[in-house]
Parts: structure tokens; C-alpha cells; sequence
């Protein structure tokens, strides 16, 4: 009994300190995966955005707003992405501080719109080294006593994405130069092409909330034919259909599939900020090189010929090879 007793307190004052942890509240999932890493186990920390949820057309819910109200710090990408944030702070309230941890990072232009920022940032990796640095200074001023484990944290991540940067930087080389050409959904690669030499081309703009008008698909169409790219690229947050039609327009494959706005679910091999950056450069190297495997064995289904049409040719070859047998015995 006495150990009952000792086990109830012990689970109650466990569960009490697992409620002190502060919460750091992250808007998009890229975001969330780099502040579990540099936190450790100082804080809880949670995502607003649900894994391949598309954060351009994001509609908040009261979850949303609980999970603000609760919220110690808030972590936001800035820079155009996240246009349902303010006035989702402003209903739900609450106290936390709000940090861009885009912050300090050189801009590319929206292609689309202009006069404002390119939210994809994080494409590039040295942005990425940005985000991580701006993550930790921020949970060194939440919580200075955990000041080393976030400096330590920081240390290894940096590290291994310096790594990465590296990795892509060869990987791309790798690529015919006349095939350096990545044609997606949206834009969401600006940063990526920059850094990394590779030209973009895709098919709406910046953002996803816009349909793709005929002079896009024929713009597309062009720079395929003129450039004979073996391959272009779906995004895991937007329907393939519009990536499809010019892949068989153009009688090409779809390269792979790339994570742009989210990272991938749990055993997709794109789980994380690191390995979504490295599963996409992979799939682009070996997608633009011909040496993947069909990726698009999902929608391909129905462009296939029926088999009943082989087998009408063919009886109908018979036929005719028949009659011409029997028409030249005949004459004889
Ligand atoms: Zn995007």
C-alpha cells in the first residue's frame, strides 16, 4: 500500500512536471522537425500544420486556437506563408512572443507577386543554418538555464546540415547541364535553383491558391520540347492531376515525387527537414539523369492500350492474310 501510495504521488507530480514544460507552438511542419531538435526535452513542442497540409490555403480551426492560447513562444516562417496567423493570435489571445525565423535571411522576389517575399526559404539549406540559429537564440531567451543543451543541439544540426548543403551542391553537378531544369506544381523551388544551379520552370506561382490558366501549361509545354528533359516533378501537397497531363503530353515520366511545403509522414523517407531536402534531390538526380525507377505506376493506369484492341488487330491480320492466301490459290 505504502508503494501505491508512493506510485500515485510520483505519477501525479510527473504528470504535473510534464505540464510545466513550456510550449512552443510551430506553424508549419519543416519548422516544427528543427525546434524538436534543438529543444531536446526543455519544451513540448507542436505544429498547427498537420503533415502534407498545404500551409498557402490553411484554414484555422478552434484547435488552432486552443493550441495558441496555450503557446509559451510561437515560431512562424514569415515571409508571406502563413497570411492566417495574425488574425488567428488576435482572436485567440493569449501571451506568447512571436519569432520569424526567417529572420536575417536575404529574400528572393515572389515570381508571381511582386513587391513581396518568396516564403519557400528553407529550400536553400545556409537559410536553413538561418532558421536553426534563430530557433535556438529564441529558447535560449525562453528558458537561459538551458542555455548549453540548445547551444550543444545547434552545434550537431549545424553540422549535419552544412553536410547536406554540400551533398546537393555535388549531387546537382552531377546533372547533364542542359538538363538542369526542374518543372513543378508550384514555385516553390526559387531558393533551391538559386543555390544549387538548377533552372525552374512551373506551372502556378508562388503560392497554390490560383488555377493554371492554358498559356502556363503551353509556357511548360515549350520549355520541355526545347530543353528534351526526361522528367518532371509532382509536390506532396498538390494534386498531380495538372503534372500528369504534361508529363503525357509530352510523353515523359514523372520524376519522383518532391516535398516542398511539409515534410513527409513517418517511413516516408522524407521525415524530416534533412531528409525531405535530401529524398527531393535524390529523386530530381535521378529523375533528370533517367535512372529512376516509373514513379508513375499510381496514375498511368488508364493510359495504357486495352488488350482487347491487340487482340482485334490481330485477328484481323488473320483474316486478311487468309483471304490473301486463298485469293492467290484461287488464281492459279
Ligand atoms: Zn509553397
Amino acid at each position: 500500500m505504502r508503494y501505491l501510495i508512493l506510485l500515485s504521488v510520483m505519477l501525479i507530480v510527473g504528470q504535473v512536471h510534464a505540464e510545466e514544460k513550456p510550449v512552443v507552438v510551430t506553424t508549419v511542419t519543416i519548422i516544427k522537425d528543427m525546434a524538436e531538435l534543438i529543444a531536446g526535452d526543455e519544451f513540448e513542442v507542436r505544429c498547427l500544420m498537420p503533415i502534407g497540409g498545404d500551409p498557402h490555403l490553411h484554414e484555422p480551426t478552434p484547435g488552432d486556437a486552443r493550441m495558441v492560447t496555450q503557446a509559451d513562444l510561437i515560431l512562424m516562417n514569415g515571409l508571406t506563408l502563413e497570411g492566417w496567423l495574425t488574425e488567428l493570435i488576435d482572436n485567440a489571445g493569449g501571451d506568447a512572443e512571436v519569432v520569424t525565423v526567417t529572420s536575417g535571411i536575404d529574400a528572393i522576389e515572389s515570381q508571381t507577386y511582386k513587391g513581396s517575399s518568396d516564403p519557400h526559404a528553407w529550400m536553400d539549406v545556409r537559410n536553413g543554418i538561418k532558421y536553426i540559429e534563430n530557433i535556438k537564440d529564441s529558447f535560449v531567451a525562453l528558458k537561459p538555464e538551458a542555455k548549453e543543451v540548445f547551444e550543444f543541439n545547434y552545434g550537431v544540426y549545424k553540422k549535419q546540415l552544412e553536410d547536406l548543403d554540400d551533398y546537393i551542391f555535388k549531387a546537382i553537378n552531377s546533372i547533364p547541364e542542359r538538363h538542369r531544369i526542374l518543372v513543378t506544381s508550384h514555385d516553390a523551388f526559387q531558393y533551391y535553383g538559386k543555390r544549387y544551379g538548377i533552372a525552374l520552370e512551373s506551372v502556378l506561382g508562388t503560392s497554390t491558391d490560383a488555377e493554371a490558366q492554358v498559356s502556363d501549361m503551353t509556357r511548360v509545354n515549350n520549355v520541355i520540347k526545347a530543353s528534351n528533359i526526361p522528367a518532371v516533378f509532382v509536390e506532396s501537397t498538390i494534386n498531380p492531376k495538372m503534372l500528369q497531363q504534361i508529363a503525357d503530353d509530352n510523353n515523359i515520366k514523372i520524376g519522383g515525387h518532391l516535398y516542398a511545403d511539409s515534410i513527409g509522414k513517418e517511413g516516408s523517407g522524407a521525415d524530416s527537414y534533412y531528409d525531405m531536402l535530401k529524398h527531393n534531390t535524390d529523386q530530381i538526380v535521378s529523375g533528370l539523369t533517367g535512372t529512376n525507377q516509373d514513379d508513375t505506376s499510381a496514375f498511368t493506369e488508364d493510359s495504357k492500350t486495352p488488350s482487347w484492341i491487340l487482340w482485334l488487330v490481330l485477328a484481323l491480320m488473320m483474316v486478311a492474310g487468309f483471304f490473301i492466301l486463298s485469293n492467290s490459290l484461287s488464281s492459279k
